[in-house]
């Protein structure tokens, strides 16, 4: 349900949004009951991930997506430029309001959706818990319009301080960017007395920041930000790759094409990591810090240096499919960000009728037999039960 090591991190949320944690735990325990009984169906998910857009305005190498082997890429044109109509997104927030999920903004860059900002209205309106998870370029852009939109979380992108993001990002002037867009938030939020949105900084560590996490621990300070996340990279080996799509093609007759964006070599070396991750630790106070997965040593050293690498701090099954439900640009609705199983379409049947019809059902009798898939363990949705 909440493993064990991650309860520090559902703590420092639970300080913060008490109510909202208190309806996480309870729509978990009912997910969990339902994954025991074991027959296919979920009670109404938890949270839904709207993705609004392909489109993104960065070129990050190790992004999954648009990086040096992301996906997207070979995406058509047409399909890119892919997004649900107002019309649509007014119909799905309707049926929001029966069930009220915990809505996440994703993409592509969210801020590039071009009717972004009534959403957020229409959803905050809806009495939704509303999270944005962005790169941060557009911020300083939309800072005065979301400090007011009653959002509560932005998740922001940031990989060190202001000479190694730029250098990461191979976009110089990025960092000052979000640096103005978080800064006019928080004065906004102090001049009108507002504690929301809360500013999360969220720090993927990499071959190119992982000797240096220290600066990113600065920047949190300096900025104001209300916490502050480094997860470990999510990489596949060709290896494990093969197995994903053999196993999964056998099961539902589809490759695993979003995985593909995740193949290469971490360069991490963990001796050094493993350190660092101490020191930050011991150095940073005044701000919650955490690193997910909750990793101990022995299995930081394994996830950067063994292919097959299994936690055993974690379960061995992913309740994600009980819980979260991902709703893409073109209306798709999908078990998990990057498997192409698709449950449904909400320009054709309604949200709810799509999460519990055969094929979402059938999905999770397969996964339960199975408990995961190879690539489940590079998995971020896999750590969170
Ligand atoms: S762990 Fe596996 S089943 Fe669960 S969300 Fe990730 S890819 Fe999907």
């Amino acid at each position: 349900m909440i493993p064990r090591v991650n309860i520090p991190r559902f703590f420092h949320k639970a300080l913060r949004q008490p109510f909202y944690a208190l309806r996480v735990g309870w729509k978990r325990l009912e997910a969990y009951r339902c994954f025991i009984r074991g027959s296919g169906p979920a009670p109404a998910p938890e949270s839904v991930t709207l993705f609004l857009t392909h489109r993104c305005n960065l070129r990050c190498r190790m992004c999954g997506q648009w990086g040096e082997s992301g996906v997207t890429k070979h995406v058509l044109p047409a399909e890119l430029k892919e997004e649900l109509t107002p019309e649509v997104m007014d119909d799905l927030i309707e049926q929001f309001k029966i069930f009220k999920p915990n809505v996440t903004l994703f993409g592509g860059e969210p801020l590039l959706y071009g009717k972004i900002i009534p959403l957020i209205r229409k959803l905050k309106a809806a009495g939704l818990h509303l999270l944005m998870i962005t790169n941060g370029s557009l911020l300083s852009q939309y800072a005065p319009e979301l400090a007011g939109s009653g959002i509560d979380e932005i998740n922001l992108s940031l990989d060190g301080d202001e000479e190694l993001h730029d250098r990461i990002r191979e976009h110089p002037g990025l960092f000052r960017k979000i640096a103005e867009g978080v800064e006019s938030i928080q004065r906004l939020k102090r001049e009108s007395g507002k504690k929301k949105p809360l500013v999360n900084l969220q720090c993927t560590i990499n071959q190119w920041n992982y000797r240096q996490l220290e600066r990113l621990a600065a920047v949190a300070k300096a900025l104001d930000a209300d916490s502050l996340t480094f997860h470990h990279l999510i990489y596949l080996s060709e290896g494990v790759y093969r197995k994903q799509e053999e196993v999964f093609y056998d099961d539902f007759g589809c490759d695993s094409p979003g995985w593909k964006g995740f193949l290469f070599s971490p360069g991490i070396d963990p001796a050094v990591l493993i350190p660092k991750i101490r020191e930050v630790k011991r150095r940073v106070r005044g701000i919650p810090v955490d690193f997910y997965p909750a990793f101990g040593d022995k299995e930081i050293t394994e996830y950067y240096t063994n292919p097959d690498f299994r936690s055993r701090s974690y379960s061995a099954h992913c309740l994600s499919p009980w819980t979260c439900g991902y709703v893409f640009s073109d209306g798709s609705v999908k078990p998990c960000l990057n498997l192409p199983y698709v449950f449904g379409n909400i320009r054709e049947e309604r949200f709810l009728e799509i999460w519990n019809g055969e094929k979402a059902g059938n999905f999770r009798r397969r996964l339960k037999e199975r408990k995961n898939y190879p690539a489940c363990f590079r998995c971020t949705e896999f750590y969170r039960y």
